[in-house]
């Protein structure tokens, strides 16, 4: 039952930032960094730093090269 309760406050959560995120409709230098993405492990840090950003440009460019990558 906690856990289930710990479920729904950590979605909510997710969900007021990514509502925040959306109407802002801008993000922090990190998300527009263009700093280049050369390895898997730097594109999984990028994405776990990102992954609660809605329509994050990192996080995207960290799941492209993930999907490019060989
Ligand atoms: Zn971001």
């Amino acid at each position: 039952m906690a856990a289930a309760l710990q479920n729904w406050g950590c979605r909510d959560h997710n969900l007021i930032q990514r509502t925040l995120d959306g109407l802002r409709d801008d993000h922090p230098p990190a998300c527009r960094a263009k700093d280049a993405i050369t390895t898997c492990a730097h594109a999984y840090m990028v994405m776990s730093a990102h992954a609660a950003h809605r329509g994050c440009p990192r996080y995207t460019a960290a799941a492209n090269y993930l999907v490019a990558a060989p």
